[in-house]
This record gives structure tokens, C-alpha cells and sequence, in this order.
């Protein structure tokens, strides 16, 4: 089977609810899961983010969820966020948190994600924080992208939030001028989503080419944005330029996942580059893990051994 039809069945598997209920509920499910997630609570989710402190590396909390359905449910999520940014004040933790707009309620009303979002910015400005709004399928880009720069905008937010990039998307290098036209701090990924030809590059060197332009734009920009790949390819370009172009290796973050590439993470921070990791936590960790197992299927075999042993 080839990678392109692993990745469109893991990802039509994400949605499968039979299939969430059963594993989010089950202790092999659990294990499963235990690679790329950091526990269930809080208080797991701080203990892994003050080890990777101790290793030098920042991180970025991310309490997993999408699609809420009630203003309820986004307000107890929004509520994880107002904790975790206490909690890391408290502790003077090197962590920002990363968090979803369909998890803030962006589904039920229009008005009630940004809302709820802006506390949260309005949260971590008074701490001296960061919120990453993570970017979700094509339906919700033009929404992202429109929704952090009004929250940006807004008073005492600029520079406390910022959303995600994805260069798998025709639009990405139109979408990233209109957020840098307001200096706004990007993640660039590839995109972990299945998209359609119309919207997205499907062919990877095509991906990979236009994040290498797209990377070029950001670094040179003058604002603080974050390189998310674990692509050796990707870093290297991305080295290579930084040297060529004698851009400071401390204007700017290389991200990577929990529990991918920790060698990389390693090796990038005795180089000397800034590094975060995406900490994910939290029950609702099956559509996250399916995208994750999307992306590399060879990560199926690692967790079924994971079971087996
Ligand atoms: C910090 C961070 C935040 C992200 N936020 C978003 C977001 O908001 N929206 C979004 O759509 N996507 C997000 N992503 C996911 C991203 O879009 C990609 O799907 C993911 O990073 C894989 O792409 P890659 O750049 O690593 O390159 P790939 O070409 O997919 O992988 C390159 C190499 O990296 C390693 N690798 C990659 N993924 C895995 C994995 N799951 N397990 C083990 N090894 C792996 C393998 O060695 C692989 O050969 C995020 C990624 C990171 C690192």
C-alpha cells in the first residue's frame, strides 16, 4: 500500500467514533498512545514540560480536544488553559500553551470562540505569556487567520498570540503576508490534515520546496517565529540559510512533537538553536494520535510492539 493511501486511511480513521470511544476508554488504548502523549492531567502534562526544561528545552501545552459542542464544554476547555497558565507562572516553567478554536467553541457561535479565546490571551498577557492557536482543516482557516489577528489586535494582546502556518496550502504565502503585515509570530508546518488538490500541494517535494521559500520569508522578517518540522532536509536548509544570511540562531524556534525526534531536539539545542516541544495531554487523544500514525505509518509497528511487550 503506498504512504499517501496509509495516510488517507489513518486520517479517515481520526473521525471514526466507534473507534475513539473504544480506545480514549481502554488501557491499551492508553498505551498505545503513550509515545506521542504526555498523560491524561495537568499535573502530568507539567511534570513532562519541567523535564524538558531541565534538558533546555522550551515547550508548548496542549490540552487536546477539537469540535466542542456546547458552550459548556468550550468554557471547562478554556478553563484548562487559565490553570495551565497559573501553573506556569507559579512554577516558572518555559512553556506557552498551544490550543484549537473548534475547542474554544468556534462550531456553536461565531461570537463565542474569540470570546473565549481573547481571556485566554487576555490570561496570558498578564503573565507575560504566549497562546498558539493551532491551525485546523481548510474550514477553519480563513476564520484562524481572521480571528487571531482581531484577537492580536485587540488591546494589551499583540505579541501574546500568534496561529500555525501550513505549507502544504496554495494560500499559506498570501495568508503569512497578511499576518506579517501586523507582526504577527507564526508556527510553519506542513499541514497534518487531508486536504483536497484544489487547496493543498499533494506531492511532497512540492510541500517541502514551499516551506524552504516560506521558512526564508518568516526568518527574515524581524518577528520571533517558530520552524515546526523534524524533516533533517528542512533543518539543514534552514541551518544553511540562517548561516548564509548571519541571521541570530536566537531570533527564531525549531518544534518538534513529543516523543519524535528526541535525538534531533537534543542535538539542535547543543547547536545552539532555540527548541519547543508540542506536549500534548488530556482524554481526548485518538483524532491527535491517528494523525500522528498518519504521518508515519512506520509508528504502527512501534505501537503495536509497545502492546506486545
Ligand atoms: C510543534 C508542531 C506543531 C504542529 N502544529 C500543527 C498545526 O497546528 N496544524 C497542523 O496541520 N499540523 C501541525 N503540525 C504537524 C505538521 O503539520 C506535520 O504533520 C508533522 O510535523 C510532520 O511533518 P514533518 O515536517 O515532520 O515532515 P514529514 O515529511 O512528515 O516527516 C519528516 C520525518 O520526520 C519524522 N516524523 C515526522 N512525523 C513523525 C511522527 N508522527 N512520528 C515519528 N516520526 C515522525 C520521520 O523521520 C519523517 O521521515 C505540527 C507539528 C509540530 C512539530
Amino acid at each position: 500500500m503506498s504512504g499517501n493511501v496509509l495516510r488517507s486511511a489513518f486520517i479517515a480513521l481520526s473521525h471514526n467514533r466507534p473507534l475513539r470511544r473504544f480506545s480514549e476508554n481502554s488501557r491499551i488504548g492508553r498505551r498505545m498512545s503513550g509515545r506521542f502523549i504526555a498523560g491524561t492531567s495537568v499535573p502530568e502534562a507539567l511534570q513532562a514540560a519541567e523535564a524538558l526544561n531541565r534538558e533546555n528545552i522550551s515547550v508548548s501545552l496542549d490540552s487536546l480536544g477539537e469540535n466542542v459542542y456546547t458552550e459548556q464544554e468550550a468554557r471547562k476547555s478554556a478553563q484548562i488553559y487559565h490553570e495551565l497558565l497559573d501553573a506556569i507562572a507559579q512554577r516558572g516553567l518555559r512553556a506557552n500553551v498551544s490550543l484549537k478554536l473548534t475547542q474554544m467553541g468556534m462550531d456553536i457561535d461565531p461570537d463565542l470562540a474569540p470570546r473565549i479565546t481573547t481571556e485566554v490571551v487576555d490570561h496570558a498577557a498578564a503573565t507575560d505569556n504566549f497562546v498558539r492557536i493551532d491551525m485546523e482543516g481548510t474550514p477553519y482557516t480563513q476564520a484562524t487567520v481572521d480571528m487571531t489577528r482581531a484577537i492580536h489586535n485587540s488591546p494589551g494582546c499583540a505579541g501574546h498570540v500568534g496561529t500555525v502556518m501550513q505549507a502544504y496550502l496554495y494560500r499559506c504565502e498570501e495568508d503569512i503576508r497578511t499576518l506579517l503585515a501586523d507582526g504577527i509570530r507564526i508556527r510553519l508546518c506542513k499541514g497534518a490534515y487531508q486536504e483536497p488538490p484544489s487547496l493543498a500541494f499533494p506531492a511532497k517535494n512540492d510541500v517541502d520546496a514551499n516551506y524552504i521559500k516560506l521558512m526564508k520569508i518568516l526568518l527574515t522578517s524581524g518577528v520571533y517565529h517558530g520552524m515546526a518540522t523534524h524533516d533533517e532536509a528542512i533543518i539543514h536548509a534552514t541551518k544553511r540559510f540562517v548561516e548564509e544570511q548571519r541571521i541570530d540562531k536566537k531570533s527564531f524556534e525549531f518544534q518538534m512533537l513529543y516523543g519524535v525526534r528526541r535525538d534531533l531536539q537534543h542535538s539542535l539545542v547543543k547547536e545552539g538553536y532555540n527548541m519547543r516541544v508540542y506536549i500534548p495531554f488530556g482524554t481526548e487523544w485518538y483524532p491527535y494520535f491517528m494523525r500522528r500514525l498518519a504521518e508515519r505509518p512506520a509508528n504502527v509497528l512501534f505501537v503495536a510492539k509497545n502492546i506486545l511487550r
